[in-house]
């Protein structure tokens, strides 16, 4: 007998759906896209415990017809495309025609539905996967679908669910994202009964955020509106820089109307903080892509929250440079830094403005097809003066000789380090820094390269040593008492000596560290303080914080703050823990109500109350860019030596780094 067995297609939808269907809210999200993809221009969710019980989708689209109603269930079946030639354009959420197959499979669902072509409406009952009835029923244009007792029949995966605080957070969520990136269809949701969020139809984002969110929340954003059509719009909301997050877990993404989990996207938006925001926080987002359906492939995973772009470097581009953009014109950036970061643009079709700009530059036209962009020469005096360094360095040394070298300065945008690279001269004309004149500056963009802006230099110099690699975390055993601090390096970085050396301490980790432990000491012998503020402050959650709000609250009133919720979704802060600025008592909040993984709310209350000091450490914690006075360095180091780990943060990082005298002996090659 043969071994191997073609599975039924029960067996087959049950195993798809455990790629689609993996709680509540991915159900929910399966039929809010279909609702979406047959019209609606009114959507409404209905949930009872958690969505485990019940989940109801009703929508005002197209309806099905009897005989589609009953072939929707079918595996593979969809109206959606028809040839492989369609999969290479997908305008609809849906496309893989088995979502309804494998949640009937798993759950009891009611279908009704009817179309405005047909009399009466049709009604079919299937039950983990079997169609149980099919019948005429009563139903305006549009269609109903309940899903009852999820996971019924799956026992091990109902093991996996988590509580019903839980599960609402996320469906809440889910209903609230997709509101936002559809203003134009009017959404309800309800819980156990309880209508917990309503937006009649809305003219744009903007009006559709004001429902959702409130004026006080819209404040705190800036609005994206950038990027181009060819290769991505790119809108929504980002947060000003003084709401941040240590997670990204606030950062929703859309690609044409999906709601994706995209990495690429998520570091495009952190280059656009770059300076902004220091490194391990992260803003608040809600963008919304709009890439031509032919340049993005969505798939790629079955449940369709991953997407690849066939040009992934002009849309991070565009996203970072949308996000810079507002950033700048909020006056978060300043215009120099702004117009530094447009240089470094690629991949994105020029401009006739930048096109007519190369040409006027003699640098351009010598090289036209190298280099495509000329450096304003105001950006290069400007420069940080570490750059000018290394440019008037190689300005003394400049003398041509036969064998050039070419010599590319890159600034790594993400770490701002700067690198050299070198390239023996093959035929181009030699152009030295001192023979330009100033209105064509010969140091060009390279707009070929991808994260970094290239400074090139057709000038002979020698090589400089890097001293990167030999900078190296500090074993917790080698600290010593006796560190001396000289001074900050951007504000941000202590610079200190100890016996072995030079110590760099991060001045925002070492704080955070002092103040975590601190606060799981008075947590954990419950004498949190806390410090009344005169006006209590009022602050809206968005609902998705509401589901969250009791389920947390018990945890940071155990560190000192002194909440109450008022009516719907506003909550007063009456009291914050002692050093909490009072101003950081909402970033903080809405970090903690925002973490998606509320999982461990309710099961590891220990793990969420480290979150929560983790959280309340990073919001009170100095800040980088910020100047310090020597006194005030002492006892930063001083605290931070008497903490359980001083060498890390609370997330991990490192606070301190060291370069060893032996190193940089070695260095000036003294040994
Ligand atoms: P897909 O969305 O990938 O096509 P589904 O299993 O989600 O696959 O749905 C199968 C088909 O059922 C869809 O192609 C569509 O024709 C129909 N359908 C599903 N939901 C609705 C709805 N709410 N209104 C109208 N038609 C629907
Ligand atoms: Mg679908």
């Amino acid at each position: 007998m043969s071994k191997i067995r073609v599975l039924s297609d029960q067996l087959a939808n049950q195993i798809a759906a455990g790629e689609v269907v993996e709680r509540p809210a991915s159900v929910a999200k399966e039929l809010v896209e279909n609702s979406i993809d047959a019209g609606a221009r009114r959507i409404s969710v209905d949930v009872e415990g958690g969505g485990r019980r019940l989940l109801r989708i009703t929508d005002d689209g197209e309806g099905m017809t009897r005989d589609d109603a009953v072939l929707a269930f079918e595996r593979h079946a969809t109206s959606k495309i028809a040839r492989a030639e369609d999969l290479s354009a997908i305008a609809t959420l849906g496309f893989r025609g088995e979502a309804l197959a494998s949640i009937a499979s798993v759950a009891r669902v009611e279908l009704l539905t009817k179309t405005d072509g047909e009399a009466a409406g049709t009604r079919v009952l299937i039950e983990g996967g079997r169609m149980r009835d099919v019948k005429d029923a009563a139903h305006p244009r549009g269609t109903t679908l309940t899903v009852r007792d999820l996971f019924f029949n799956v026992p091990a995966r109902r093991k996996f669910l988590r509580s019903e605080a839980t599960e609402t957070f996320h469906l809440t969520n889910l209903v609230t994202h997709y509101a936002l990136a559809h203003p134009e269809i009017a959404f309800t949701l309800t819980n156990n009964g309880r209508e917990t969020l309503r937006c009649a139809p809305a003219k744009d984002l903007r009006e559709r955020a004001y429902q959702i969110f409130g004026t006080e929340f819209l404040e705190n954003l800036l609005e994206v509106d950038g990027g181009n059509e060819m290769v991505a719009r790119v809108r929504g909301f980002v947060s000003a820089p003084r709401e941040r997050r240590t997670s990204r877990d606030a950062q929703y993404l859309f690609i044409n109307g999906r709601f994706v989990r995209d990495r690429l996207i998520g570091r495009a938006l952190s280059e656009g903080y770059r300076s902004v925001l220091p490194h391990g926080v992260y803003p608040v987002a809600l963008l919304f892509l709009d890439v031509p359906l032919e340049e993005v492939d969505v798939n790629v995973h079955p449940a369709k929250t991953e997407v690849r772009f066939r040009r992934a470097a002009a849309v991070s581009d565009a996203v970072r440079e949308a996000v810079r953009s507002s950033l700048a014109s909020a006056g978060y950036l300043r215009d120099i830094e702004f117009s530094a970061s447009l240089a470094t643009r690629s991949g994105v079709e020029a401009s006739e403005d930048e096109k007519n700009a190369e040409k006027d530059s003699s640098w351009s036209s010598q090289n036209a097809e190298r280099a495509d962009f000329a450096f304003d020469t105001r950006l290069v005096a400007e420069m940080p003066a570490r750059n000018d360094l290394k440019l008037n360095e190689a300005n003394s040394d400049s003398t041509p000789t036969p064998e050039q070298h070419r010599i590319e300065f890159g600034i790594d945008n993400a770490t701002d380090e700067i690198s050299l690279r070198e390239e023996t001269q093959d035929e181009r004309t030699a152009v030295s820094l001192n023979e330009q004149p100033a209105s064509s500056s010969s140091i060009t963009e390279n707009r070929a390269t991808n994260n970094a802006a290239y400074l090139r230099l057709d000038v002979a110099l020698p090589p400089i040593v890097s001293i990167s690699n030999q900078v190296r975390e500090v074993p917790v055993e080698s600290v010593s008492t006796d560190i001396r601090p000289l001074g900050q390096i951007e504000e941000s970085y202590i610079l200190a000596t100890d016996a072995e050396g030079l110590l760099l301490i991060d001045q925002h980790a070492a704080h955070e560290r002092v103040l975590f432990d601190k606060y799981h000491r008075l947590e954990g012998q419950r004498a949190a303080e806390s410090q009344n503020l005169l006006i209590p402050e009022t602050f809206d959650l968005t609902p998705a914080q509401a589901a969250a709000f009791d389920t947390v609250v018990q945890e940071l009133e155990a560190y000192g703050f002194g909440l109450m919720r008022l009516s719907g979704r506003t909550v007063a802060i009456r009291a914050v823990p002692a050093d909490l600025p009072a101003g950081e008592a909402r970033n903080m909040l809405a970090e903690i109500l925002d973490t998606v993984d509320m999982e461990k709310r309710g099961t590891a209350r220990a793990t969420l109350r480290e979150e929560v000091a983790a959280s309340l450490a990073c919001h009170a914690a100095i800040k980088v860019n910020t100047p310090l006075a020597i006194e005030k360095m002492r006892w930063l180091i001083d605290r931070l030596l008497r903490t359980s780990s001083p060498t890390t943060c609370p997330h991990g990082r490192p606070s301190i780094l060291r370069l060893t005298t032996r190193d940089i002996e070695k260095g000036f090659h003294r040994i």
